[in-house]
């Protein structure tokens, strides 16, 4: 079984999207606990390379290379970077959400933080042609991302899964073809 609801949410953009290919390295941000994981490292198969990070600890996972801290710490960032031993990303990930007071000009601004940092990363890490998947709140912020989204990858879909709740501000970015 899955770690969690999310997996159906992750799994539900597969089968639109084909995220997936055996042998992809991907990174997964904001992995506990550990459904999204769980998928990755499913599909990528054992010649493929799943990085996963998140503020809290999960339970091991066979082919999951775990970091635990705080994302907006820098060496957590450095620590990511150091589990890739090298390899170029195909796929970053993030599901990140910041712990929601209910006030949106506190909740806003940081989870467009965390979507912000995660792609400074996909920035560091995709190969050319890499993809790029992140959970985002549409409200303040939502527009200029995506048009940053736009300058960095060929083609940005906007994706709301049925597993995710249709009343909740969240939706799924996914772009491709990064071109830097
Ligand atoms: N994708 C996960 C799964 O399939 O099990 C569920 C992720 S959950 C919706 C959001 C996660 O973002 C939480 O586990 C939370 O700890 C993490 N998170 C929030 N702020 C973070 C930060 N600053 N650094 C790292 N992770 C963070």
């Amino acid at each position: 079984g899955y770690r969690s609801r999310a997996s159906y949410k992750l799994l539900e953009l597969d089968a639109k999207d084909a995220l997936f290919k055996p042998g992809m390295t991907v990174i997964d941000l904001g992995a506990a606990p550990g459904g999204w994981s769980q998928v990755a490292a499913d599909k990528v198969g054992t010649k493929g390379c799943v990085v996963a990070s998140d503020l809290l600890e999960i339970d091991t996972l066979a082919g999951v290379t775990f970091v635990q801290g705080d994302f907006t710490e820098m060496d957590v960032l450095e620590r990511i970077l150091a589990a890739l031993e090298g390899r170029r990303v195909d796929l970053v990930m993030s599901d990140m959400a910041p712990n929601m007071s209910g006030m949106a000009a506190i909740d806003q601004p940081q989870a467009m933080y965390l979507v912000e940092l995660a792609l400074d990363l996909a920035r560091q890490t995709l190969s050319p042609g890499g993809r790029f998947l992140a959970k985002v709140f549409q409200g303040e912020g939502f527009d200029a991302y995506l048009k940053e989204l736009r300058s960095s990858f060929r083609k940005v879909t906007t994706r709301k899964p049925e597993a995710s709740r249709a009343r909740s501000r969240e939706v799924y970015l996914f772009a491709e073809g990064f071109h830097g």
